[in-house]
């Protein structure tokens, strides 16, 4: 198997914000050469064909990843495993299976009993994402100078794991590779309790009595704004990240609530030094996030920097 050459056929299970940013990506770097993919609901399955997403869409998963190279499992964690035991009997011999989930060890322990021993399946999470959902949200730049993290398990193959991460760095993604348990600890406190903090303001901002709704959209550029983009993510998918990676995400809220009560009786005691230390502390962190290409160091966070330049869009349906 040489790893760098692309893959024949490619199957998308679920297509909609990632799945079809991994479609048109694909299909603009010449990553595979044909793409099948499938969802949940006509509705969808129909827009994904409207949209010249695939070559061809079908109504089920297990349909979709027969002759399939590469089968992408693109659905909410939460149920990952009821897809691989529906996929798995129907696998070619020696395809790689993989998936996008953003919790890695509970997916890996429910997708992994059903695929058997001539399957590589290699879990991965693209570190890339909108507050927006379905086949009409994607786009073929999502992954550029975006990580993507690949958590094979110990006795993985590595030239299928080898051809997983040039398949990813085709669709402009660098890549990382770790332990699902390392993944999921290091993307608790960089990505689900930032989240749930987000979930916990935009709601408690709601409850007030004592501010009205219109005020607090008026003035929301306070800082506001940008929590209320985070907190529109989409509901299922982090209730289910929320209850898939659990213990992590509480052993990091342990922490965050123990430097949150820190900071609380430093206000209530006046003490600007350790307010002003920390603050300076986290604006370095900010700086680093900018240097490493992963944000603009525009003024206007929270809103467009401009466009990535554009990848080829070699598809009739789309301009
Ligand atoms: P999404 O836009 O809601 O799309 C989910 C897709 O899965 C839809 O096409 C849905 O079909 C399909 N689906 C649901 N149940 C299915 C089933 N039983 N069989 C086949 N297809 C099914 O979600 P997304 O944002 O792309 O997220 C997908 C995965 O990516 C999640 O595991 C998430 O953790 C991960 N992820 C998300 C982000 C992000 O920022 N959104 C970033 C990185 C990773 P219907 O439309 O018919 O329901």
């Amino acid at each position: 198997m040489n790893e760098n050459l692309p893959f024949g056929r490619l199957a998308l299970i679920g297509c909609g914000l990632i799945g079809s940013s991994i479609a048109r990506a694909a299909r603009a770097s010449g990553a595979c050469g044909s793409i099948v993919a499938t969802a949940r609901s006509a509705a969808t399955r129909s827009r994904i064909a409207e949209l010249g997403l695939a070559d061809q869409v079908t109504p089920t998963s297990a349909e979709a990843v027969e002759d399939a190279d590469l089968v992408i499992v693109c659905v909410p964690v939460g149920i990952s495993g009821e897809v691989a035991a529906e996929i798995g009997p129907r696998l070619k011999p020696g395809a790689i299976v993989s998936d996008v989930g953003s919790v890695k060890t509970s997916v890996l322990s429910a997708m992994a009993p059903h695929f058997g021993p001539g399957i590589h399946f290699i879990p991965a999470h693209p570190v890339a994402g909108t507050e927006h959902s379905g086949p009409d949200a994607g786009f073929a730049e999502l992954f550029v100078n975006r990580w993507c993290i690949l958590t094979p398990p110990a006795d993985a193959d590595p030239v299928a794991v080898e051809r997983l991460a040039w398949f990813w760095g085709a669709l402009g993604a660098q890549v990382e590779i770790m332990t699902a348990e390392r993944h999921d600890l290091v993307l608790a406190i960089t990505s689900h309790v930032p989240h749930l903090i987000a979930y916990t303001i935009v709601g408690t901002a709601e409850d007030l009595q004592t501010v009205t709704r219109s005020e607090v959209m008026k003035f929301s550029a306070g800082g506001f704004r940008d929590f209320t983009r985070i907190a529109a993510s989409d509901p299922t998918m982090w209730r289910d990240v929320f209850l898939a990676n659990r213990e992590a995400v509480l052993e990091m809220l342990g922490r965050f609530n123990e430097d949150l009560a820190a900071l609380a009786r430093a206000i209530r005691w006046g003490d600007g030094e350790r307010l002003f230390d920390l603050f300076e502390r986290t604006r370095a962190i900010r700086r680093g996030i900018v240097e490493l290409g992963q944000d603009s160091g525009g003024a206007d966070f929270g809103r467009p920097h401009g466009p990535l330049p554009p990848l080829p869009r070699p598809y009739a349906n789309e301009t």
